[in-house]
């Protein structure tokens, strides 16, 4: 099988709560998301979909995703799309890094692998274990009293894990894990995302004045250095996320006990074959996971789900539903969430099929 037509397509995606806040006064109203096909000389079209969390979380933004696909499209060209791991040392040949712009291209690959198998992607990638699988709640900055009452709302929803987006002020940051400790039940898990938000001396007065609460650390401090510098000083159970982008880094960090989970985001390794790596490295070692992107609308739901579903359930800390969040459908076909859990497609492929009308015209066209 070859690659004869890569296009891409332009999503925005709105909030259904307006707008995303998390540390440094960082916000997003309305996400910039691509969409990738990949049509086959066979006839089969793959999809997939990179979408950063703006321009300033990870090296990433959304045009430079379409830039990037339109220096690679044209080397991949012939290229047999069912062979995942050549097909990505051929990315990475054509072109140095930038991890992100091949993740929607890979994803779209093991779309058109799956539908070739008709198999689900997830039995592709290991296997499906049980039902469902348990999402967390992001709950974007805001005042500790409204960040509660979020927690309230959505734990209404079925949601049992919530992560709140802190890494501000300390002593607010403080009141917001305290306000939100109140409202949790039996059985529920906490996280205190501070994004790199906090200096170390912060992050100290942070971790020792919530000593008593049952809550997850989460990237602390911008460099890896300073996240295990305060590992290093508490007793919470530690969440690495944007310091940990590669096999490299999951050694390192597992090799100096850095942390007890890791936030595996599909774009951020470089798309499912090296998050699926990454996965079951972290599954041998026996460090917690969550299954997840930086951001995205239904396809990339679609293979968070995939990756998610066919992880062991014991290294499953939790994952997440983006098209719960966002107000555009992209495509049919996508999981939704139910009671604070979500199953992936048993459709072969992603399962899911694009909404032309919502994509219109392709903004980048590669033959
Ligand atoms: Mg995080």
């Amino acid at each position: 099988m070859k690659i004869r037509r890569i296009a891409a397509y332009k999503a925005d995606l709105p909030l259904h709560e307006g707008s995303y806040n998390w540390s440094g006064g960082k916000s997003v109203t309305v996400f910039d998301s691509t969409i990738v096909s990949v049509e086959t000389d066979e006839g089969i079209v793959g999809h997939g979909e990179v979408c950063p969390l703006g321009p300033f979380y990870l090296p990433a933004y959304g045009p430079g995703a379409r830039a990037g696909i339109a220096e690679l499209a044209p080397h991949l060209i012939g290229e047999d799309p069912t062979q995942l791991l050549k097909l990505n040392r051929r990315m990475d040949a054509a072109l140095k890094g930038h991890p992100y712009v091949k993740s929607a291209i890979d994803m779209a690959c093991w779309d058109v692998l799956g539908q070739a198998a008709n198999l689900p992607v997830c039995v592709l990638l290991g296997g499906r274990y049980g039902e469902d699988f348990v999402l967390y709640r992001a709950i974007s900055q805001q005042s500790p009293q409204e960040m509660a009452n979020k927690v309230a709302a959505y734990r209404a929803e079925g949601y049992c894990r919530f992560q709140l987006k802190v890494g501000g002020d300390p002593d607010v940051d403080i009141e917001r894990i305290h306000a939100v400790a109140a409202m949790l039940r039996p059985g529920d898990r906490l996280v205190a995302d501070a994004n790199t938000g906090w200096l170390m001396h912060e992050a100290m007065r942070v971790v020792r004045a919530v000593r008593d609460v049952d809550v997850y650390i989460e990237q602390p401090c911008l460099s890896y250095e300073e996240c295990l510098s305060v590992r290093r000083h508490t007793d919470h159970p530690f969440v690495l996320d944007e310091s940990i982008d590669g096999i490299d880094a999951l050694l390192r960090g597992n090799a100096d006990r850095a942390m007890d989970v890791v936030n595996i985001k599909i774009s951020k390794f470089g798309g499912l074959t090296k998050a699926w790596q990454a996965r079951d490295l972290c599954a041998s070692l026996g460090i917690g996971m969550t299954i997840e992107d930086s951001w995205g609308g239904d396809i990339v739901t679609a293979a968070i789900a995939h990756l998610a579903h066919s992880t062991p359930p014991e290294v499953l800390f939790t994952s997440t539903d983006f098209n719960s969040y966002v107000t555009v459908s992209t495509a049919e076909g996508a999981p939704q969430r139910v009671n604070g859990r979500m199953a992936a497609s048993t459709k072969p492929g992603l399962g899911i099929t694009p909404r032309m009308d919502v994509l219109g015209k392709p903004v980048l066209d590669i033959h």
